[in-house]
């Protein structure tokens, strides 16, 4: 199959897709809980071309291979690779009656990959915007969200919740959103401007984090079995108020307890970083923000000794005011909350001293508000 020559390509339209930084409220969403995310200003881009027939044939930046699939033929692999994530997009807007059209698509993003700012959501959103609005069709922001998350569920074979999605869709530009992710209700809340979120890769993957998250999301489902034993009343561990697992925690195996205890206070935690955040108070959202990671680590043991040492070297710098792993775990990004009047210095203290324990200088990224995915028209 051939792409469309690019002189015939009249059609070209371009759509992008932000990247997002969960402030807190991390492994909640999958339990029904809360979670706060805001996008930032880095992007997936879409350059799409429709074609007249059912091929879709697409190129990415992060991947030297040119992939192609018929829209009429779209299975999911056993081993899912990054063109899944393209078709599993496009098969459940088709299993939605929206027939598609064949199209020619160059990809191109600087969000770092299997870095916890949701490069593959970012990715779903940008594709399944485009491939919707060639075929003209509208379909509300947190549908798109829903279809995109099923796409991540079938096809890439991640058990993710709907935060990654929900806010790439529909998270407003410079604000944070409290999401409630049983009901969607949202509450948003402008990030104050003397508060600076700093993101800093640790550059670490662990194998684990390839089971990882999918291995959690089953010990929280274990962990919901053991609870409903002594409260059958519960739904799902967002449910469970800390007073009552406290009252239970004997009946409960160790790693149940662990887990429950991570989902419950995390829960608890994003209540007072919504507050935080609409009082103005940046240091209690700090103290909040490392108190998550302290539960991430110790008791839901997401964590590694490299993310654990990066969030201690961000601790000591003038102006940071609280740092947590961020993303599924096992290596990724650490975000620190900052006094904006600091973020140069922090940022480049950071950098120094992270390099000189690694070696290596790390990539960083300071959160800008970004709209969320939809079409580009060059102003
Ligand atoms: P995260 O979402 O935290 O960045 P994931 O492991 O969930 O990490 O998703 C990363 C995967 O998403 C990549 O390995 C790749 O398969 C896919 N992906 C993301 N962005 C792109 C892109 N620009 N081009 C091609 N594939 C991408
Ligand atoms: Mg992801």
């Amino acid at each position: 199959m051939t792409r469309t020559p690019a002189g015939e390509r009249a059609n070209k339209r371009i759509f992008r897709a932000p990247g997002r930084v969960n402030i807190i409220g991390e492994h909640t969403d999958y339990n029904d809980g809360l979670v706060m995310p805001t996008n930032t200003a880095l992007y997936t881009w879409v350059s799409i071309s429709p074609r007249s027939d059912r091929l879709v044939s697409v190129v990415s930046n992060a991947f030297a291979d040119e992939r192609q699939f018929d829209l009429d033929t779209i299975a999911a692999s056993e081993q899912p690779e990054w063109i899944d994530y393209v078709q599993g997009v496009c098969a459940e807007i088709e299993a939605r009656d929206i027939r598609l059209a064949g199209a020619d698509i160059a990809i191109k993003g600087n969000i770092p990959l299997g870095g916890g700012l949701s490069s593959s959501a970012s990715l779903e959103l940008a594709i399944a915007t485009a491939m919707l609005a060639v075929v003209n069709v509208e379909l509300p922001p947190v549908e798109i969200a829903k279809l995109c998350q099923r796409a991540e569920h079938r096809f890439a074979g991640v058990s993710c919740g709907i935060m990654d999605q929900y806010a790439i869709a529909c998270c407003g530009e410079g604000r944070a959103i409290m999401l409630d992710c049983r009901s969607l209700k949202e509450d948003a809340v402008e990030i104050p401007k003397d508060v600076s979120l700093l993101v800093t890769d640790s550059g670490v993957k662990h194998q684990l984090a390839e089971g990882g998250y999918n291995q959690r999301a089953n010990e929280c489902r274990d962990a919901l079995a053991v609870c409903q034993l002594q409260l059958p009343e519960i739904l799902s561990l967002r449910d469970v108020t800390f007073g009552q697992l406290q009252r239970i925690s004997k009946q409960m195996d160790q790693v149940s307890l662990q887990r429950s205890r991570h989902v419950v206070s995390e829960n608890d935690r994003v209540r007072a970083a919504f507050d935080a955040l609409r009082t103005q108070d940046a240091d209690k959202l700090g103290q909040l923000v490392s108190e998550s990671h302290v539960s991430l680590r110790d008791d839901f043991e997401v964590s590694c000794s490299e993310v654990d040492s990066l969030v201690a070297i961000a601790n000591s710098c003038d102006g940071v005011l609280g740092s947590r792993m961020v993303g599924a775990g096992f290596g990724g990004c650490v975000l620190s909350v900052v006094a904006t009047e600091h973020i140069e210095g922090a940022s480049q203290t950071i950098c120094r001293k992270y390099k000189a324990l690694t070696g290596s200088t790390p990539w960083m990224h300071t959160v800008s508000p970004a709209l969320p995915a939809g079409e580009y028209i060059a102003t």
